[in-house]
């Protein structure tokens, strides 16, 4: 990366000049603690006394054995509190509002896992919070919203444009530009204007520093391959980071590959050429797009990786060839999902079972004692009602019906 946040030709803030000055004291403050390790200690005691860390490197003994190898290992953030990678950023940002001095957070969100896991930092660390959302999405995610006013934040519906993700972001940097003396804009990924990527890879940065370790004392090597699930980047920039220097080591990502390539429903922008490069959202990057830049509606069975955008820093890694992207479909991943929960008793999030279905389908070409680490990014239980239906499960059907009976009468 250079001094204004580029990544090749990546990255970049392209930014209101309104937020000149806010930006400019996260670099600065982000620049300190970078340089400082008793903020690093401190991050690492908070999450290991506050969210399970490390989380641990589970070996899938009987995947591996189903497939005949490779020797699958899994990374299980899904154990992290909240369930999932997301609170590595969000805790690690709110240590540095602290330093910053300020006392109050906003974010964005589209699924509300973000939204989550930024009232909880809120609550634990004293700050007021107030999460942006959609108003489409605010009906269809009603257990996310209940959760975030339950932890004390305000939760906005947004009215404006089509009433989803790309409103609220705007709704939360016109809140920012006019609080920014007492608030800080908690962005979920590594995407944005500088220094959010660079920022939010290096507090996920934790899961590769851990799983680099325990590989190395559980396998008594380095893997073959990487898994890692992408849709704004942020966990696979943490699992990879903490293998960039091993030339040995491949890393690859897999993006929502939906109803399949052929069809527009996915939300695929590097696997197979479908994004191209443009300036959306404060930064440069491959966005699904028309050719005057109108942003595509994408979709995924996993609303996490349903983004058009991705981390300037993962689209820098795809131009240099150091990481190899692919896409899994909604079917693949729906199979995977219902492999591994019968073999290793563990529910994943549809997102991470992304990294599971790109795993699997390369498994056959990979010899016995290959070693493989799959990052498993989340856990399954928000996706019940998707994973139910997907399965149609009809015992879940009447139960879901008679509810709503109950709550009409
Ligand atoms: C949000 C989310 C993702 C996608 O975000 P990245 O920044 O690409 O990691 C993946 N998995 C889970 C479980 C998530 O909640």
């Amino acid at each position: 990366m250079d001094k204004s946040g580029y990544y090749g030709q990546f990255g970049g803030a392209f930014i209101p000049e309104t937020l000149n000055a806010t930006l400019w004291q996260l670099n600065t403050a982000f620049a300190e603690v970078k340089e400082d390790s008793s903020f690093w200690t401190e991050y690492e005691t908070l999450m290991s006394t506050y969210s399970c860390r490390p989380t641990p490197l589970t070996y899938a003994e009987n995947l591996s054995s189903h497939f005949g190898g490779p020797r699958f290992y899994i990374k299980r953030e899904d154990l992290n509190h909240t369930g999932a990678h997301k609170l590595n950023n969000v805790m690690g940002q709110g240590l540095l509002v602290q330093r910053m001095g300020k006392n109050r957070v906003i974010a964005e969100t589209g699924a509300g896992q973000h939204g989550v896991a930024t009232a909880t930092m809120a609550a634990k660390l004293g700050y007021s919070c107030t999460i942006y959302m959609g108003e489409v999405d605010v009906a269809r995610q009603r257990p996310n919203v209940f959760w975030m006013q339950q932890l004390g934040a305000t939760v906005v519906p947004v009215k404006d444009g089509a009433r989803i993700l790309k409103d609220a972001i705007n709704e939360a940097l016109r809140d920012w530009s006019t609080n920014m003396d007492t608030t800080h804009y908690v962005l979920g990924t590594a995407c944005g204007p500088h220094p959010y990527p660079e920022m939010v890879s290096y507090f996920q940065s934790i899961i590769g520093m851990e799983a680099r370790n325990q590989i190395l004392s559980q396998a008594g090597r380095l893997p073959k391959r990487i898994y890692a699930c992408v849709g704004g980047g942020s966990n696979a920039l943490g699992v990879f980071s903490g293998f960039l220097e091993d030339s040995s080591v491949e890393l690859v990502g897999v993006e929502a590959g939906g109803e399949g390539l052929e069809t527009n429903k996915h939300a695929s922008r590097l696997a197979y050429g479908h994004g191209s490069v443009g300036v959306a959202q404060g930064y440069k990057t491959y966005f699904l797009q028309d050719e005057d830049g109108q942003m595509l509606e994408t979709h995924s069975v996993a609303a996490g990786l349903d983004y058009i955008g991705v981390s300037p820093i993962l689209a820098a890694y795809h131009e240099e060839k150091k990481i190899r992207f692919e896409a899994a479909t909604d079917k693949e991943v729906l199979e995977a999902t219902r492999l591994v929960m019968r073999m290793e008793g563990i529910i994943p999030a549809l997102e991470s079972a992304h990294a599971l279905a790109g795993a699997f389908r390369e498994a056959p070409q990979m010899n016995a004692d290959d070693v493989i680490v799959i990052n498993l990014s989340g856990r399954g239980d928000k996706d019940i009602f998707t994973i139910a239906d997907a399965l149609g499960d009809a015992t879940w059907k009447s139960f879901i019906a008679t509810k709503a009976e109950e709550y009409s009468a």
